[in-house]
């Protein structure tokens, strides 16, 4: 996850730019939320309460679905959401090699295979002609993952997936808000899985995730698969999870919904404020976007002629950054059982070297965005 400094923290004399700052949001809206947790406190109403129910309905209408079912996280929609469209063991599902590995955990709690496949090196998001030449009798389902905000190819993938008769799920973990073609992620398939961890667009202040379908049969499998396979209290129909969100989490996600998409107009402002300054740099590229998709902008990722001179230049001038993400999944000891070595997935093997994501956030300065551009200017000017 991300590095999180502190905005107020002062080491080598330049104040920091953090690479996000969680506190400013929450100091524009600390009336609001305690307002609105005083009464789950009075009707102690603390799980599966109406403050759940409130904020399902709101998030699936803001994700023009059926249906929301909200979940402790988003590894846990991702988990349910696999089962629910029936994933088992022996089948394969095929995703991303530049993932948080959360996205081919839940493929694995299934018992599935993980069939990852390469990214397109300018998107950084999975490349259709990869899925399609990994898919086989075992596919069951294709998990494309939005990364950074930007959706997948959804309108290739879902040709794909009605062609081969597989089921198609999104991983919008970092894509609140984002569309494809004009519609909204979520809408191309089974359904998409959301998460609402701290530093995602929408942001509990904890755990927090979300399935959301327009398919009333799977929504109701995730729903009581998420509550010990339980619609009424102490009979259960399957064996299922305690994967529930809880209502103070709820009524924090109520709160930030209606400033999302402002939020990610800040985000996408910024975004081309970076995209304009780094456009005639030497070795900087961010990455690219598809001029089909609407990203939510979750994360400003460059690729770098010499990471670690980027890096050394920003942590000179206290300026925080990330990598999302350093090692691929076919590399990580976890998925050593995949017997995928280096090699395997080129494109996510370069991206993973040279990446590295700069400050974003909706409350970024302008003049906090120009230290970033000029401290990303000066290393480029030092690249060989
Ligand atoms: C954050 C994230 C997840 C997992 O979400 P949690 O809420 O942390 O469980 C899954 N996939 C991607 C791509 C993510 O960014």
């Amino acid at each position: 996850m991300a590095k999180l400094n502190h905005p107020e923290t002062n080491i080598g004399g330049a104040k920091a730019v953090p690479f996000l700052d969680l506190a400013v949001q929450y100091r524009a809206l600390k009336g609001e939320i305690d307002q609105a947790l005083g009464p789950i406190f009075e009707q102690t109403s603390f799980v599966l309460g109406p403050a759940v129910q409130q904020f399902e309905e709101s998030f699936a209408q803001y994700c023009q679905a059926e249906h929301c079912v909200s979940l402790h996280s988003g590894t846990a929609a991702l988990h349910l959401a696999l089962l629910a469209v029936g994933i088992k063991p022996g089948d394969e599902v095929i995703t991303a090699a530049n993932t948080f590995i959360a996205t081919v955990e839940a493929i694995s709690f299934c018992g599935a295979t993980p069939r990852l496949v390469d990214v397109d090196r300018a998107t950084a998001n999975i490349d259709c002609e990869q899925v399609e030449a990994a898919i086989n009798e075992k596919t069951k389902a294709i998990l494309p993952v939005h990364l950074y905000g930007q959706p997948a190819d959804m309108t290739a993938l879902k040709v794909l997936a009605d062609k081969y008769h597989l089921a198609l799920l999104e991983d919008a973990s970092q894509a609140h808000g984002a569309m494809f073609d004009g519609r909204p992620v979520g809408s191309f398939g089974q359904g998409a899985c959301f998460s609402f961890y701290p530093g995602k667009n929408l942001g509990a202040a904890g755990e927090g995730g979300a399935f959301v379908t327009s398919d009333g049969k799977l929504a109701e499998t995730v729903r009581l698969l998420r509550n010990h396979g339980s619609a009424v209290k102490y009979h259960h129909q399957i064996i299922g999870h305690n994967f529930r969100l809880d209502s103070i989490q709820a009524a924090i996600l109520s709160v930030k919904l209606p400033h999302l998409n402002h939020w990610n107009e800040r985000r996408r402002a910024i975004c081309e404020g970076y995209d304009r300054a780094f456009s005639t740099l030497a070795g900087i590229s961010p990455i690219k976007m598809d001029s089909r998709a609407l990203s939510a902008r979750h994360l400003y990722v460059v690729e770098t002629r010499d990471r670690s001179r980027v890096e050394a230049v920003l942590k000179e001038q206290n300026i925080g950054c990330g990598i999302h993400y350093p090692v691929p999944v076919h590399l990580q000891p976890a998925y050593a059982e995949l017997g995928l070595g280096e090699g395997a997935f080129p494109q996510s093997e370069a991206l993973c070297r040279s990446i590295i994501s700069l400050p974003l956030y909706p409350e970024l300065s302008e003049s906090d965005q120009e230290r970033v551009i000029a401290a990303v200017r000066q290393a480029s000017s030092l690249f060989d």
